[in-house]
């Protein structure tokens, strides 16, 4: 019988889950034990104050949900607000059209600012909908910091300045689920109330914790909050962390895995996480624009530093080049979803990563595009990264020697 098995490692390039450390995997690897012992709390009080400093708030309260993504957009959603609540959704992409589907379901009236895939948030026009807001009816703003789905960030310090501008009270909710722990955010400086994310991302960890963040104003709003919750209460989870436990049983492995992961991160530093983060976008880059191919972000101010997003050309399939990357090359590549399915592929580049592995990638999409008769030269999206990545790390190395 003809071998079936893919060897080497698979190349995980969909933008989450991420590559989990084998520092983090050892971590992960624990007998079970008591969660109402004494000892517990030794575990984790220390990832609050963790989870505090990537998100950079001091004054912010972090909560870890048993839960994805999906279960921290919920948790921040009907612990604030009541159902007939109206909340300004930019959407722009696949999550940030899921994101107010929930909060429909959840009874609130969704005011959605459509946007182009392959933009983002527009602050002014945002300004705009809350001056016309005399009466505060809209009691949110929801914003996704980067769409994964189309590879666009936006710009949340602007988001900020228009609510300021306009003078209006609603609560801002982010969600940095492909943000959080790869690009900068900072909880406090942009006056975030809730900040949502999940564990398999820049947290290198696999799926299976939900993070909220919660300013003191969003605490003060919780009182009145009439949407149903039992599971995702927030006051039960607060008053039960406050003495290092949960309300219910978490999960023990992945409480070990985030203190790991949070330690891993504090040993690079977070501002050399997001530079690296940074860098390797700006290979993967160069890469699409050696191909001759473009990306969904229409510009560079909507670039991604955590996922690119990559336009296939007309008659073809990007399913095709994905399929082919993994059944060929043991290559994991996103796909497109939604409106964008069939139209891209995505390479996540984010978490537990180097040059090396990114360039693997590239190699692959490029043998992988060739195979499906889209006209890539191969080598050049490799060149090009090579030359992104030797170039810059030259710029960086002549800033500090002229310091
Ligand atoms: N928001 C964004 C930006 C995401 O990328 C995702 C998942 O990829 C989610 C929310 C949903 O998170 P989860 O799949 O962990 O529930």
């Amino acid at each position: 019988m003809l071998g079936t098995r893919r060897t080497g490692r698979n190349f995980l390039f969909v933008p989450g889950p991420t590559n989990v450390p084998d520092r983090v995997l050892r971590a992960m690897h624990v007998a079970m034990e008591d969660h109402r012992s004494s000892d517990f709390p030794k575990l984790t009080m220390p990832l609050y104050e963790g989870l505090k400093k990537i998100l950079k708030t001091r004054t912010g309260q972090v909560v870890i949900f048993p839960a994805s993504g999906t279960g921290a957009w919920e948790a921040a959603l009907t612990n604030s607000l009541s159902p007939g609540d109206k909340v300004l959704a930019p959407r722009f992409g696949q999550f940030s059209h899921l994101w107010s589907e929930l909060a429909r379901r959840h009874g609130l009236e969704v005011i959605n600012q459509d946007e182009e895939w392959g933009t983002g948030a527009h602050p002014e026009k945002i300004e705009q909908a809350l001056r016309a807001d005399m009466n505060h009816e809209i009691k949110a703003v929801l914003i996704v910091h980067n769409e994964t789905a189309t590879g666009v960030t936006s710009d949340i310090a602007a988001v900020r300045r228009a609510m300021d501008e306009a003078k209006h009270p609603a609560l801002l909710f982010v969600d940095g689920v492909s943000s959080i722990g790869s690009i900068d955010f900072r909880f406090d400086d942009w006056g975030v109330d809730f900040a949502i994310t999940g564990s398999q991302k820049g947290l290198m960890l696999p799926a299976g914790l939900g993070i909220v963040c919660i300013s003191e104003k969003a605490r003060g709003k919780m009182a009145g909050a009439a949407c149903r919750k039992a599971y995702f209460d927030l006051g039960d989870q607060i008053k039960a962390n406050a003495t290092g436990y949960f309300p219910y049983t978490p999960s023990l492995p992945l409480l070990y895995g985030l203190r790991e992961a949070l330690l891993i991160l504090d040993e690079e530093g977070l501002e050399n996480v997001i530079a690296r983060h940074h860098h390797l976008a700006e290979g993967a880059r160069a890469a699409v624009k050696a191909w001759g191919l473009t990306t969904c972000a229409k510009e560079p101010k909507w670039y991604s530093d955590t996922v690119t997003a990559i336009m296939v050309p007309a008659g073809f399939n990007g399913a095709d080049v994905i399929d082919r990357a993994y059944k060929r090359y043991n290559l994991a590549l996103g796909a497109g979803l939604s409106q964008v399915a069939g139209k891209l592929f995505r390479i996540g580049h984010l978490g537990d990563l180097n040059e090396l592995m990114l360039l693997g990638a590239i190699a692959g999409a490029e043998m992988a595009m060739n195979d499906v008769g889209i006209d890539v030269e191969l080598g050049s999206g490799v060149g090009a990264a090579q030359a992104q990545f030797r170039a810059s790390t030259k710029a960086k190395v002549e800033k500090v020697a002229a310091e």
